[in-house]
């Protein structure tokens, strides 16, 4: 038998290991701990949302092939829900792509759009799946900080700026932000739609947490932005919004040409997905404002619990304005590392959570930040809240 003698993995994904979220949620398994890790509710979303599911499954819709762009049910409610809440006009049948969760999305926006050598700004910390799919395009991914300052984190426009290059093609951003909480203010969004403006780039935009923002702050997609509908891929997701984050329904909104494009590598991704789920996020989209305004009042609350039990327990807390997580510094507790803090943390109080280097390429600035999930019952919360307070005793 030949002898293999090159690595088996390829050069492009060569540095990137199982993801951090499988390796906590398994240590969280392995130990009974309370997993406050991995971003997914432990409770499922509306009931009613659910039943349209079983009902589209029952009367055999989406149970073959959907449409490539998604079901026109669908379409059309994601094009309905962009101009009734933001004023963004998006034809159904040129404008909109279905894809398998906001995940997909991404990798085929970048498949699509990035050549081989170009750059790719995104902020920093970054979702973890965007350095996976800048490389797996073969573009070069370019960090601008988020620096921690006042409690929050905050963006130095003239580093983004000054980030730019002949050879940026896009900005991938993403507000509300994960897993720093920040979102983005109507004058940074404005700030960057120049920067794309004058110096020619595309936008791709991760607003999967655009409904999950607090205290009267608002979400403003940077599609709105003069000169930017033409540039810009928005990108979000029903796993979030209505907490069903298995059926993995996502979806992009952009002008033809944007949209053709990705499509062009979705297609040979998974060609289409979650068919019966499609009419139930349909249905989903439609539900009344009181379903978005009681799930935002009930994550608020969570954040209050979790927020305020990691400052007793000792943490400095970044209390997000949005998202459903919150950054805490563990230097207050004598620590440094958070990835060897996250290790020993369910040894030490059965909890898991997430260090927040993972998600930088300047692992040093993320070293001393921890990032807690809140989207869990309340008492499975205050049950955390009472062993990390232990860390400190
Ligand atoms: N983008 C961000 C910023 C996320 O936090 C997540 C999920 N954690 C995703 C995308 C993926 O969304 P989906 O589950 O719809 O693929």
């Amino acid at each position: 038998m030949a002898v293999m003698t090159r690595p088996l993995l390829n050069r492009r994904l060569a540095e990137f290991g199982t993801t951090i979220f499988a390796e906590m949620s398994a240590l969280a398994a392995r130990t009974g701990s309370i997993n406050l890790g991995q971003g997914f509710p432990d409770t499922d979303g509306p009931e009613e949302v659910r039943e349209a599911a079983v009902r589209a499954l029952r009367d055999g819709r989406g149970n073959q092939y959907p449409p490539g762009p998604g079901v026109p049910e669908l379409r059309l409610a994601i094009t309905d829900h962009q101009r009734e809440r933001y004023a963004l006009e998006y034809d159904p049948d040129t404008e909109v792509l279905v894809t398998a969760g906001a995940t997909e999305a991404i990798a085929a926006s970048l498949l699509a759009l990035v050549e081989p050598g170009d750059e790719v700004i995104s902020l920093e910390p970054y979702f973890d799946s965007y350095a996976a799919c800048v490389a797996m395009a073969g573009g070069r991914r370019v960090p601008v900080l988020l620096r921690p300052r006042d409690g929050a984190y905050h963006l130095d426009l003239d580093e983004l700026r000054d980030a730019v290059t002949d050879r940026t093609r896009l900005i991938l951003l993403n507000t509300p932000h994960n897993p720093t909480g920040t979102v983005l203010t109507r004058a940074e969004l404005a700030a960057i739609a120049e920067l794309a403006v004058e110096r020619d780039l595309l936008v791709v935009t991760d607003e999967v947490y655009e409904h999950l923002v607090y205290d009267g702050v608002e979400h403003v997609p940077l599609a709105t932005f003069p000169g930017m509908r033409e540039r810009t891929v928005t990108i979000s997701s029903a796993g979030k919004t209505f907490s069903y984050t298995g059926w993995k329904v996502g979806w992009v909104t952009g002008t033809p040409e944007l949209v053709t494009a990705v499509r062009s590598a979705k297609q040979f991704l998974t060609y289409v997905s979650a068919g019966p789920f499609q009419y139930a996020v349909a249905e989903a989209l439609r539900l009344p404002a009181a379903y978005f305004d009681g799930l935002r009042a009930e994550l608020r609350r969570k954040r209050d619990l979790l927020a305020g039990g990691l400052a007793e327990a000792g943490f400095s807390v970044y209390a997000p304005a949005g998202t459903y997580f919150v950054t805490t510094d563990i230097r207050p507790l004598g620590e440094t590392d958070g990835f060897a803090f996250c290790r020993a943390l369910p040894e030490r109080c059965g909890v898991v959570a997430i260090p927040n280097a993972v998600f930088y390429d300047h692992r040093e600035a993320g070293a001393p930040f921890v990032r807690f999930a809140f989207c869990k019952r309340e008492s499975v919360l205050a049950d955390a809240v009472t062993r990390l307070k232990s860390l400190a005793g």
